[in-house]
């Protein structure tokens, strides 16, 4: 078959097998929760509520009145404990509202149903999305009532949905395919709605026949959306290749989706935008996919926003052996973490604790020998070598000239490198580096 893909990319080892065949299970009740108030793009929430207030699930605790943001909602019943900084994933210390669960998970009065795609107009639809904190759970977390909004001046014309999941090891999205797709219909026809638009695709790598099976099958009868199998091809779920993957749409450099009328969703966000409307349900939790050959039983748990990652481990049946790197996220995007003390947060796709076998590549480096694979496999079209010479000698305007801003940080160029050179870290460096100055000459 001829499948659709994008230009450059690399094959890495899927890493899937542990956990895509196990159903999701829903992960113990935690005693307490750790829930930050930034765990989007766009700007801190402040807190609702202060230490002593009881809450309830699903209950707003944290908004802000800034344009791109989301709320936060409490993913336990009980006491709130403390408010405070607390280390989130990356390092970052974030303000953070700890809940202390009473075990009786007592739902808030707003969740409630909302009304039916049918019966609610466009703006009912982005508004509800908007107050249940729904941001896109592939990982980036961006606000989802905002990307369905186009700015003045644009429109779209065609709605993707994201069910690719190209990083190794995570099985999330597979498995709310295979179990709810249904209600991944419903969320996709919610944000069709809210879009304006009249197409929806939803595109999928065919390494996942069975999850290709279930959508068609959820969507047959259903005008305007169609599924695409993908090629099986890294980074298939980066919202620029996906598109030109789909449409045969190129996003210019430095631009979005909408320029060329596209909005692009995940398909477990699509359930979340089902959960809101059928349930009034808000965004307190998510499929995390805990997997690594350091982890005794690789599993995908529905676990509460707040958890720390060390229940997860100790959940899944703790450490076989001690991982060389415990990562949030995928292997190729994700980020290494030095604490099992954070918490699980709206982006977190998956916890990978991983042994020296499985990243050791990374740790030595030698010097380049030109052989070019850098720039074979870069999705983007850039050439990673010169970027990452020149942001290590802190020429940061030649970076720029070498358009570093449109890396998508994809990681394909360090995995291919013979070399094992640091290239996505001295980009991710570069890219930080240019933002800081245009930030300044503002
Ligand atoms: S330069 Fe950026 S976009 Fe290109 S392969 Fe490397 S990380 Fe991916
Ligand atoms: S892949 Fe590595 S060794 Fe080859 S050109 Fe790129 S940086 Fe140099």
């Amino acid at each position: 078959m001829n499948l659709r893909s994008f230009l450059g990319g690399t094959h890495v080892p899927h890493s899937k097998e542990a956990t895509a065949a196990k159903p999701i299970r829903e992960a113990r009740l935690p005693a307490k929760v750790t829930i930050p108030l930034h765990q989007h793009t766009g700007a801190p929430c402040e807190p609702l509520v202060k230490v002593g207030d009881h809450v309830l699930v699903g209950q707003k605790i944290g908004d802000s009145p800034a344009k791109l943001t989301a709320p936060v909602h409490a993913s336990v019943s009980g006491k709130v404990a403390a408010i405070g900084y607390y280390l989130q994933s990356g390092g970052r210390l974030v303000n953070s509202i700890v809940i202390e669960s009473d075990g009786e998970q007592q739902l808030s009065p707003d969740v409630r149903p909302r009304g039916t795609v049918e019966d609610l107009s466009s703006e009912d639809i982005v508004n509800i999305i908007r107050e249940a904190g729904i941001v896109g759970l592939g990982g980036a977390a961006f606000p989802t009532y905002f990307k369905l909004v186009p700015p003045p001046g644009k429109k779209f014309d065609t709605l993707v949905i994201n069910g690719s999941e190209c990083e190794p090891y995570l099985t999330a999205d597979h498995r709310i395919m295979l179990e709810r797709p249904d209600d991944i219909v419903y969320g996709i026809k919610a944000l069709m709605k809210a879009a304006r638009v009249g197409r929806a695709f939803v595109g999928i790598e065919d390494n996942k026949p069975d999850a290709i099976e279930a959508i068609r099958r959820a969507v047959s009868g259903v005008p305007g959306i169609e599924v695409v199998a993908l090629a099986t091809k890294y980074p298939q779920g980066a919202e620029k290749q996906l598109v030109k993957a789909i449409l045969g749409r190129e996003i210019p450099s430095g631009g979005l989706p909408v320029d060329v009328g596209v909005v692009v969703n995940n398909v477990g966000t699509a359930a979340a935008v089902a959960d809101a409307l059928k349930e009034g349900m808000p965004l307190v939790e998510r499929v995390v996919t805990v997997a690594g050959s350091c982890v005794r039983e690789p599993q995908n748990l529905r676990v509460r926003i707040g958890t720390s990652i060390g229940e997860l481990i100790e959940e899944c049946g703790g450490f076989v052996k001690e991982p060389a790197k415990v990562i949030i996220g995928g292997p190729m995007m994700g980020v290494a973490q030095f604490s099992l003390d954070v918490p699980v947060t709206k982006g977190t796709s998956g916890v990978l604790a991983l042994s020296r076998g499985e990243v050791e590549a990374e740790d030595v480096s030698m010097p380049c020998v030109r052989c070019g694979k850098c720039v074979e496999v870069c999705p983007m079209r850039l050439l990673p070598l010169f970027i990452s010479q020149r942001a290590e000698a802190g020429r940061f305007d030649e970076a720029e000239e070498y358009n570093a801003l449109d890396c998508i940080e994809c990681g394909s160029c360090s995995y291919i490198c013979p070399s094992r050179r640091p290239l996505v870290q001295a980009i991710r460096l570069a890219k930080s580096e240019i933002m800081a100055r245009r930030r300044k000459k503002q």
